[in-house]
């Protein structure tokens, strides 16, 4: 068994490159072949001396995530399917704006938070991604991106991890991942645009605020613990003022100078006007302006097993507008990539219930979707 160098950040790859007997520099010169080149082949980085190619070639290799499907929408949404092997599949979506492209990825083969409006959570926990096969995604996408559009620099202006998974349940292998994008060896990405989205570990919360901090969005959908308890099961573990709590310590590391709540619309459940001033007033207890979070209300995106609802628009406007007339600057989530299923909890694959385990196993390519959550307007820059 070789090593996947996707595996790495650069320091990884440094320790690795000493191993071989091999100076720094080295590293610097294979992460840049690798992430800003797109060099998959030792033989194509030429100015690597022959000799260091060839020990590579026996201890080493680049290994991309095969490509099951791509999926190419109207308003130039793209949508690929990676097999991460076992009947696995998880997804990537790129969403290109005027002034930016963003690329939404997995963490995880399904997920264990369970959260009831959530097809992943539905389908319960497969495995953790490892950090080559997160960065693969971006690798992947990046140069695929380019060579389609012809265009030599960077595509890909902004990383939210919003796609399959819990990122913080994943913390050791996001890490690297993370550090890759942010190196400027690698992908060179600011910190305010990679985006980490979570449910609310609150311990990898302050461990990230310290280790890498990134720009994050925290998926509220309740304001009280016993709708929360419900809706978002880890609540029980990390409560409302413990997660509240853990955002405010975030601020304090973090490269924007707010918080981002992810709020999912479902009729009838948690979009009533009480419930808004209720949230009002949850955020006010941390800081009276409110002006250390902003709001992303997401319209629900239905799935037979949820028995949820969306709520209608008129409710998302009229939520918004509490909010806002608050003071708590408040977006709502357009819906990108619809032809091609590409929407939140819209899923083009064949879903499992991991409780069917025996269906599983009878499968021989079952594909588990995940509501590819940030199909979407991602959080705003300001
Ligand atoms: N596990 C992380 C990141 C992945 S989910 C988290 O929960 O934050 C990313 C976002 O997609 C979350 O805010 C989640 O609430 C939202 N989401 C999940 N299922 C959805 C659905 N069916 N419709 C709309 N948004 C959904
Ligand atoms: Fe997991 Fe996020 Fe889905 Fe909850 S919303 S089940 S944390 S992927």
């Amino acid at each position: 068994m070789t090593t996947n160098l996707l595996d790495f950040d650069l320091n990884g790859l440094a320790v690795f490159c000493e191993q071989l007997g091999e100076k720094r520099y080295r590293a610097v010169q294979l992460f840049r072949w690798i992430h800003q080149k797109g060099a998959s082949s030792f033989d194509d980085m030429s100015d690597l001396a022959k000799s260091l190619r060839e020990k590579l070639k026996g201890v080493a290799h680049v290994m991309p995530l095969p490509v099951m499907s791509q999926h190419i929408s109207s308003d130039g949404t793209i949508k690929w399917l990676f097999d991460v092997g076992a009947g696995d599949a998880v997804e990537a979506v790129f969403i290109p704006e005027e002034d930016r492209g963003t690329l939404c990825i997995s963490s995880q083969a399904g997920c264990a938070v369970g959260c009831r409006f959530c097809s992943t959570g539905h389908q319960g926990f497969s495995r953790n991604l490892k950090t080559g096969e997160i960065i693969a995604q971006l690798w992947f996408a990046e140069h695929f991106l380019r060579k389609h559009l012809r265009r030599d620099e960077r595509v890909i202006s902004n990383v939210v991890m919003m796609g399959m998974g819990e990122p913080l349940q994943n913390y050791s292998q996001l890490v690297p991942a993370l550090r890759a994008m942010l190196d400027d060896h690698g992908y060179g990405l600011s910190r305010r645009r990679v985006t980490v989205s979570t449910s609310g570990i609150v311990p990898k919360m302050d461990l990230l605020a310290e280790q890498c901090p990134v720009a994050l969005a925290v998926s509220l959908h309740a304001p009280n613990d016993a709708l929360r308890d419900n809706l978002v099961p880890l609540n029980k573990k990390y409560p409302l003022a413990e997660l509240l709590g853990a955002c405010i310590r975030y601020l304090a590391y973090a490269p924007r100078d707010f918080i981002t709540f992810e709020y999912c619309m479902l009729d009838g459940v948690n979009d009533q006007p009480e419930q808004a001033h209720e949230l009002v007033k949850l955020v006010r207890q941390y800081s009276n302006s409110g002006a250390w979070c902003k709001f992303n209300l997401i319209p629900f995106n239905p799935f037979p097993q949820s028995g949820l609802k969306q709520s209608s628009a008129h409710q998302i406007l009229a939520f918004a507008r509490i909010l806002n007339d608050a003071g708590i600057v408040t977006t709502i989530r357009k819906t990108r990539g619809d032809d091609i299923d590409a929407a939140c909890g819209q899923l083009a694959g064949d879903v499992i219930d991991r409780t069917r385990v025996d269906q599983r196993i009878a499968r021989q390519r079952t594909v588990m979707l995940k509501p590819i959550a940030t199909i979407v307007e991602t959080v705003k820059e300001t």
